[in-house]
């Protein structure tokens, strides 16, 4: 049995708790944060977890303890191009029931905290801090003055990992000069359960249905325009009715942020066998087509794989992250592009996309159904 301390207690550090604790480990959780506490309504911070990593969380236990209002299964997902070419992936495509779950971040957060709670091989510390790492005694010293020994230490405390900058791992990457702007609306007519996206030139728009009569808007713009909207809510309100009315009707702001996009890679997952990262401290990537958190339960699952052959664990994860994160790219600068090659390039390949088998090839990229 190993001692793993995990430095963020997140979607992904509190998930990597439950497995490693299932495959026999004993485990600490230290989280900077007060314990989450989920509100009444849907936070604006809401996940789209796939199929596959969703029957793995099942798996986990989060079943028991989630609140299934903050919960939304969808079936279908559509895309749309700036010519009006039209895309749709359904869960029959793939054989399957559902594509996956909208799940606000708070609850999914809180449900798995409360699995590991009952679990008395995990610690959980919240409102913590690690002070100091004595990474060479692989031994902690936290902020209420406890000391802490370990076997392995994890990384999962998010873009600003303090274990990463403790083990001087670097990154690469960059800031896409756009920001994600996400409104909860009440809407005054009913919506299909389903998800979409518009790609325009200045960056796309979308809606994730929530429930019956509420939805979550998400419109990309540069920064500058962001922050003009974003000025008072009469402003915004007016402008997401001209993007968003056309498509749902009426509807009343309820709340509303924005949040930078960033692209950001760690140059290493690991030092030796008893420092790892997973989760946005190891990857952060334009969340338009929602595969961050999906790209972190993958971490842990692949870590839980290789068994403790962390050479491994680096070279697949960075080879899928890798592969996700120029998909990314390709989606944001292709679908933005005004070049009338780029747009001829997108109409072939709708075209060739509507073969089922081409859509199942999509759908299990999407998935990251770990081997
Ligand atoms: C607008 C937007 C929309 C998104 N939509 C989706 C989506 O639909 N689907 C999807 O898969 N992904 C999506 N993502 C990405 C997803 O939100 C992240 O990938 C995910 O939250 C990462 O989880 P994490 O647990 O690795 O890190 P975090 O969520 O950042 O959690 C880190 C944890 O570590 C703790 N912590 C931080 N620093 C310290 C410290 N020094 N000491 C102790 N604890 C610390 C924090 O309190 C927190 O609990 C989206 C991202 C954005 C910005």
């Amino acid at each position: 049995m190993k001692h793993y301390v995990i430095n963020g207690g997140g979607m992904v550090g509190a998930a990597a708790a439950l497995a490693l604790s299932r495959a026999g480990n004993r485990v600490t959780v230290v989280d900077a944060q007060a314990q989450p506490a989920p509100g009444e309504h849907w936070d604006l911070r809401i996940s789209s977890v796939n199929q596959n990593h969703w029957q793995w969380l099942l798996e986990l236990g989060v079943g028991e303890t989630i609140d299934w209002h903050k919960v939304q299964p969808y079936q279908q997902l559509s895309v749309t191009t700036q010519t009006g070419d039209e895309l749709s992936f359904s869960a029959a495509d793939a054989d399957l029931e559902q594509l996956g779950v909208m799940v606000e971040n708070n609850s999914l957060q809180a449900a798995l905290w409360q699995c590991a709670e009952a679990d008395s091989r995990i610690r959980l510390t919240a409102a913590t801090r690690i002070e100091q790492f004595h990474l060479t005694q692989q031994r902690l010293q936290l902020s209420g003055g406890e000391t802490l020994d370990y076997d392995v230490l994890i990384g999962a405390d998010g873009a600003q990992s303090a274990v990463a900058r403790a083990a001087a791992i670097g990154y690469r990457g960059w800031d896409y000069g756009q920001r994600c702007l996400l409104a909860n609306v009440k809407l005054q007519r009913p919506i299909a359960a389903t998800t979409w996206e518009v790609f325009r030139p200045q960056g796309p728009y979308a809606l994730l249905p929530l429930g019956d009569s509420e939805a979550c808007l998400i419109d990309y713009r540069s920064n500058s325009d962001i922050k003009a909207l974003s000025q008072n809510a009469d402003t915004l309100q007016r402008a997401l009715q001209e993007t968003f009315a056309a498509h749902i009707g009426d509807f009343e702001l309820l709340r509303y942020a924005s949040f930078a996009l960033q692209r950001k890679h760690a140059l290493r997952y690991h030092r030796g066998e008893t420092l790892v990262l997973m989760g946005d401290a190891a990857h952060t990537i334009h969340p338009l087509a929602g595969q961050g958190v999906n790209l972190g339960f993958a971490d842990v699952r692949c870590y839980l794989a290789c068994d403790g052959d962390v050479g491994r664990y680096q070279r697949e994860r960075a080879r899928d992250v890798q592969r996700t994160m120029r998909a990314m790219d390709l989606i944001h600068w292709g679908f933005r592009s005004q070049n009338p090659l780029c747009q001829l390039g997108l109409k072939a390949a709708f075209r060739g996309l509507s073969s089922t088998w081409l859509k199942q090839q999509v759908i299990d990229f999407a998935m990251q159904k770990v081997e």
